[in-house]
């Protein structure tokens, strides 16, 4: 699945460095993030920073959908513009964010003009190779406001929208622009199945490969005089459909239309929800080949955070709040938990109860208290400055170290988070029994310098890998224990490779503070 270094920017320093452009799905203008977005942006952030640990050059963009009818609404509510009204929540979702150590390099809004103006020259650049693709109809049909889709079939229970219970479904007739989606069923299946194309886990691409199977209708893509839009090339009634819109973000963050877009596109990665498979894996492809675009190399459509076994967007009121999951551990421990528990594929409930034993069996007693065992040892027995290792890196430690490497990186290159998170855990749980097995105050009692010199060193080793394979997960503590091991190793530069022989002997290391500490 990686992007591979060969096709990179001719001009880059190092034509071997492959280029990582990866994507979050923009979120609406309304309400306050929940879990359920939380768990997309941090695995996403875990991704992207996996991905500069392996020697990528990494862009991962994140942002706002803010042309949904929902903003013209709830601004009105409020009493404030549209625009007053999205710069609030662009806030508000941006400090959460922040709040969780997202390391995005972009942030984009749909209501800009570097926007605007890239959904615009799309439009033009289908119209001008494929007019017969754009074309004006009407249409007549159930348009769900809280979707900003119409609705048919078994897309409707009980006369409400099957997402949407106890929103009403709005009789809309109109006439529109239309996009010739159905033309594009045959290429599409075909690049989904050769790969080319990779729609992933696989449960899904089997969900879309049924989808494009029973065939596709022509989608409309305006809405008639609706003053909160971008305005159609061509056709000033009508404003673009918020989701064709929305889905032109992933080339808006590249530059497009200016010529040096190509640098980092196609996206390496579109991360998403489960519940948008089918803009994301259906109209978005269609709409690039219709405009010769190349198409992104991979879709990860995760699954949801659930309470009580609900989706955590259907339990608003009810359901924990994303603030109060931040503050219960910290936000370290908070993605932790998302990632190790709930993980990137199935749906996975959040409880308290679990995420109070992860924090104390995985990230206190296990991995914690390593670090902390390992750094107080070096300081009772070695005035805290790391002893070179006489056992020539031969210990049983040793080699689980390095399988754990191997087994991290195996698992975060399929973006299998819950595995690599689990390798951490199984390292430093390898290492507390390594203490045990050894009980280096034996050694010391006993005079044993060259074997306790083995086990301290080959402990502080494994505490630098823990913290190099933690930083995805864990970036705030991963820091802290790189403090600790008086590295000031810049973060940003550490390579996977270093982790291999971390080079830590003769430097001093500090007395642990507790790194997750017990309420
Ligand atoms: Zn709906």
């Amino acid at each position: 699945m990686r992007g591979g270094g060969a096709g990179g920017d001719p001009a880059a320093k190092d034509p071997r460095v492959a280029k990582f452009y990866i994507t979050t799905a923009i979120d609406y203008s309304n309400g306050d993030p929940h879990l359920g977005h939380a768990l997309e942006k941090i695995g996403a952030d875990a991704i992207a920073r996996y991905r500069r640990l392996a020697g990528d050059e990494v862009r991962f963009v994140m942002g706002m959908d803010e042309h949904s009818q929902s903003v013209v609404q709830a601004a009105a509510k409020a009493g404030v513009s549209p625009q007053a009204w999205v710069d609030r929540m662009a806030q508000t979702f941006a400090a959460y964010w922040t709040r969780l150590g997202c390391s995005h390099d972009d942030w984009i809004r749909t209501t800009e003009p570097r926007h605007a103006r890239a959904v615009t020259a799309l439009l033009e650049r289908i119209q001008q190779r494929r007019p017969e693709d754009l074309f004006l109809a009407s249409y007549e049909g159930l348009y769900c406001t809280g979707c900003e889709e119409f609705k048919q079939g078994a897309q409707i229970v009980d006369g409400h929208c099957i997402e949407h219970p106890t929103l009403t479904l709005v009789p809309t007739k109109e006439e529109n622009q239309f996009f010739r989606l159905s033309a594009y069923r045959d290429r599409l299946l075909e690049l989904i199945r050769s790969g080319t194309f990779a729609v992933e886990p696989e449960i899904r691409r089997n969900e879309v490969l049924r989808l494009l199977e029973s065939g596709l209708q022509d989608i409309s893509v305006s809405r008639v005089r609706q003053p909160w839009g971008i305005p159609f090339p061509g056709d000033p009634q009508q404003t673009v459909y918020v989701w064709f819109d929305a889905l032109i973000n992933y080339l808006s963050a590249t530059g497009f239309p200016d010529a040096g877009f190509a640098r980092l596109w196609p996206a390496d990665l579109h991360v998403i929800g489960k519940g948008i498979t089918r803009f994301h894996c259906v109209i978005w492809p269609a709409m690039l080949l219709a405009a010769d675009l190349a198409l992104p190399r991979c879709v990860w459509a995760h699954g949801y955070v659930q309470w009580e076994g609900a989706k955590m967007s259907k339990t608003a009121g009810t359901a924990v709040t994303l603030a109060d999951a931040v503050t219960r551990h910290g936000p370290d421990a908070l993605r932790y938990f998302l990632l190790r528990e709930i993980g990137f594929e199935n749906d996975g409930d959040f409880s308290w109860d679990r995420l109070d034993a992860r924090y104390t069996a995985d990230l206190a007693d296990t991995l914690g208290n390593l670090v902390s065992r390992a750094l107080s040892m070096v300081h009772r027995y070695r005035g805290g400055v790391v002893p070179r290792d006489p056992g020539h890196y031969a210990t049983p430690l040793e080699a689980a170290g390095r399988e754990a490497l191997a087994a991290y990186a195996r698992a975060m290159d399929a973006y299998a988070l819950a595995d690599g998170a689990a390798a951490i855990i199984a390292l430093a749980g390898h290492a507390n029994r390594y203490v045990e097995e050894t009980a280096p105050w034996k050694l010391a009692k006993a005079g044993a310098d060259a074997a306790l010199d083995t086990v301290l060193a080959n402990l502080v080793r494994t505490v630098a890998r823990l913290a190099g394979l933690a930083g995805p997960f864990l970036p705030e503590k991963a820091a802290a224990i790189w403090d600790m091991l008086g590295t000031g190793r810049p973060h940003g530069d550490l390579r996977l490779g270093d982790l291999a022989a971390p080079g830590l002997e003769g430097r001093t290391v500090a007395k642990p503070p507790p790194l997750f500490p017990k309420g």
